[in-house]
């Protein structure tokens, strides 16, 4: 054997005799435990508790990817927040739709699902277009009518009686707050115009709108900050590590309230909401998704950690890059790498994540400060 085949065989084998420690378990340097772990953003104890069931049980356990679908789909039934699965976040129109991710870090496939409507599983759904397409991303009816062909309930209505509700006082509000900015409002909810735009290249309805309105109102800039807050705009963000030191991640959420139907929020956005890598470990992220997915956050986390930065390093770096640039924005990750050392880092609020791992008897909370 010359020189370089050694030192390859001799790099080879440490990095087996690396794997082996972490899948061992050892000792986590801070926060961390011992495989199979489960990471979630917010106190969504019952979807880690689902995902642990599947992943802890037996001698081998369950697959990350099916944790991850356990996991998620219970915070879909639950409806966690009122902003996971059917019944929260209603458009401008009064709709919900569904945002959903799944990523297996082993083989870095991914499937999603974006501005789903009528169909309640978003986890199913991406999970379906992960393992039966050569897709990544399907998006609004297209989505719904594929998830219902390959056996996923449907078409249901996804709207509650608290979506409604909600979506009722806003219009009642004058359909304040929202996520227009540099236009004209020709009534209190719309049409809005970009402002300096002529009405005469505008449909007939829209000019209808815009007389029937008497007076043109203010420029309007009201993506209010206070849009985004903790009961309006979460997602289930969560990783998996299994038995067999194999990773995946998985998001979904409602996404934003009274978003401009069509948006698609950071939840079905890769390295955006979530990521993760066998190699390194996973990521990820809540909050503010039209600003978040920007930067990629939870690529950048595990990238910093595939180069040597620790989980709590690699998740500040992150969340700073983009207050650097946003210093309002709202958001929050976590971090977990492949020995299973987690952190969480946040901006713009006090943020939650949940870990279960086993050394520890059930569900922990970490509150994590900005
Ligand atoms: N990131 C999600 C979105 O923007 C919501 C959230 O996690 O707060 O749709």
């Amino acid at each position: 054997m010359d020189r370089s085949n050694a030192g390859l065989l001799l790099g080879l084998l440490l990095l087996q005799f690396n794997r082996c420690l972490a899948l061992g378990g050892g000792d986590a340097a801070e926060g961390g435990g011992v495989f199979p772990v489960v990471v979630s953003t917010w106190p969504f104890r019952e979807a880690v508790r689902a995902a642990w069931e599947v992943v802890a049980a037996g001698s081998t356990g369950g697959s990350a990817v099916d944790a991850i679908v356990a996991g998620c789909s219970a915070c879909e039934v639950l409806r966690c927040d009122g902003t996971v699965g059917p019944g929260g976040s209603p458009d401008e129109n009064g709709e919900t739709t569904l945002d959903a991710l799944i990523m297996n870090g082993t083989t870095m496939e991914i499937g999603a699902v974006a501005s789903m409507r009528y169909v309640k599983d978003g986890i199913k759904a991406a999970k379906l277009v992960m393992e039966h397409t050569g897709h990544t991303l399907l998006v609004g009816e297209k989505a719904t009518a594929f998830a219902i062909s390959m056996g996923l309930a449907g078409p249901t209505n996804l709207s509650s009686p608290e979506s409604i509700e909600k979506w009722s006082n806003w219009r009642q509000n004058h359909c304040q707050p929202n996520f227009w900015k540099n236009v004209v409002p020709a009534g209190n909810c719309g049409p809005y115009y970009p402002i300096n735009v002529n009405p005469v290249h505008r449909t007939i309805g829209e000019i209808q709108g815009w007389l029937q309105s008497g007076n043109l109102l203010e420029p309007t800039d009201s993506h209010l900050k206070s849009v985004i807050n903790r009961h309006n705009h979460d997602t289930i963000s969560m990783a998996v590590i299994d038995k067999m030191g194999h990773v995946a991640v998985g998001t979904s959420t409602n996404g934003a309230t009274f978003k401009i139907p069509g948006r698609v929020g950071d939840g079905p956005i890769p390295g955006s909401s979530a990521y993760g890598d066998d190699e390194v470990g996973a990521c990820g992220a809540t909050g503010d998704g039209d600003i978040m997915m920007r930067f990629l956050p939870c690529y950048q986390v595990v990238e910093s950690m595939r180069r040597g930065m620790e989980p709590r390093d690699a998740a500040m770096d992150a969340i700073s890059r983009i207050s650097r640039k946003y210093p309002d924005f709202v958001g929050a990750l976590f971090a977990v790498n492949n020995k299973g050392v987690h952190a969480g880092a946040c901006h713009g609020w006090t943020f939650q994540y949940s870990v279960r791992n086993s050394s520890m008897e059930d569900v922990e909370v970490i509150t994590v400060t900005p």
